[in-house]
C-alpha cells in the first residue's frame, strides 16, 4: 500500500447522518448541524413537519415524499413527510450514496428523560440508526425561557469530541443525551446514569365544545429530582448533562426461563396435514 493510500484511509472524512423530530426547520437541528460539521461531512434527512412524541412510528400505508431543500441558508437536506425513524431508514436504504459512520438526532427542544424515552421521536431516530449497527446519539435540551441553541451546540461539540475518540466502541449502540436548561449557565458536568422509571404525573385538561364534543389535552408534571435519584432526569435537573446507553432489545431475558417452564398446551388441536412433522 502506498503511503498516500494509507494516509487517505486514516484521514477519510467521517460521514454523519442527522435527523430530529422537531422538523427540518427546527433551530435545534441547525445547532446539531453546526456541531457535527466540525467532525465530518454531514447529511441531513429530517421530517418535513414536527413529529414530537411519535415514538418509533413508521409510515407503511402511504408513500412518502422526499424533497431536497435548502434550510436557513445553512445546509441542504432531505425533507421527508414521515416520522424520524422513516427518515433514518429511507436515508440508509435509498438516499445516501455511502453508509454513514454515525447517526445523530436532535437537538430536541425539550428533555427526553425517564419514560419519555419511549415516546420520543428524537430517541427513535437515533435507535433506528443503531438498528443499522451504527453508533447513534440522541440529543435533547430541557425547555427553558430562553432556549439558547448556540450554547447547546457548544455543549454537543464538547461531548462529541469525547465520544468520537472511540467511536467503534459505540457501534450499534444508542446513547440518550439530555442537556440541562442553560439559562443560568453551562452544564456542571456529565453524569452517565440510567433512565428514571417514574412516569409523569399525568392529567387531562377537559373542555366541552358547543356541539357537546368532549376535548382533552394531555398535561402533567415531571417528577422532581428527589423522587428519582441517580437517574437521567435527576442529573439534568441538577444541571448536569445525562448520558444513558439504551437497549432496544425489549426482551425481558430474566423472565424467559420461568415463563418457558409454565404448563403450556402441548397442542391446540389437529394440525393442517402439510405442517405435521409426520406428514
Ligand atoms: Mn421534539
Amino acid at each position: 500500500m502506498s503511503l498516500a493510500h494509507g494516509v487517505g484511509l486514516i484521514l477519510r472524512t467521517m460521514r454523519i447522518l442527522l435527523t430530529n423530530d422537531d422538523g427540518i426547520l427546527a433551530p435545534g437541528l441547525a445547532a446539531l448541524y453546526d456541531a457535527a460539521c466540525e467532525f465530518g461531512e454531514v447529511v441531513v434527512a429530517a421530517p418535513e413537519t414536527p413529529q414530537s412524541a411519535m415514538g418509533h412510528a413508521i409510515t407503511i400505508s402511504t408513500p412518502m415524499t422526499a424533497r431536497r431543500v435548502h434550510v436557513h441558508d445553512k445546509f441542504h437536506g432531505w425533507s421527508i413527510d414521515g416520522r424520524p425513524a422513516d427518515c433514518v431508514k429511507l436515508a440508509m436504504r435509498e438516499l445516501l450514496d455511502e453508509r454513514p459512520d454515525l447517526v445523530l438526532s436532535g437537538v430536541n427542544a425539550g428533555s427526553n428523560t425517564g419514560v419519555n424515552v419511549i415516546y420520543s421521536g428524537t430517541v427513535a431516530g437515533a435507535v433506528e440508526g443503531a438498528f443499522f449497527g451504527l453508533p447513534a446519539i440522541a440529543f435533547s435540551q430541557r425547555l427553558s425561557k430562553e432556549m439558547d441553541f448556540g450554547k447547546s451546540s457548544a455543549v454537543v461539540r464538547a461531548l462529541l469530541k469525547v465520544l468520537l475518540d472511540d467511536l467503534a466502541a459505540l457501534d450499534g449502540l444508542c446513547l440518550n443525551v439530555n442537556i440541562p436548561a442553560l439559562d443560568a449557565g453551562l452544564p456542571r458536568g456529565v453524569h452517565v446514569c440510567p433512565q428514571a422509571l417514574l412516569p409523569m404525573q399525568e392529567k387531562y385538561r377537559y373542555d366541552r365544545r358547543a356541539d357537546g364534543e368532549r376535548l382533552y389535552w394531555l398535561d402533567g408534571y415531571e417528577p422532581d429530582a428527589t423522587e428519582c435519584p441517580e437517574t437521567d432526569h435527576c442529573a439534568m435537573l441538577d444541571g448536569f448533562v445525562s448520558v444513558t446507553p439504551l437497549r432496544f432489545d425489549m426482551t425481558h431475558h430474566e423472565q424467559l426461563g420461568a415463563l418457558g417452564a409454565r404448563a403450556w398446551p402441548a397442542s391446540f388441536g389437529p394440525q393442517p396435514r402439510e405442517s405435521r412433522a409426520d406428514a
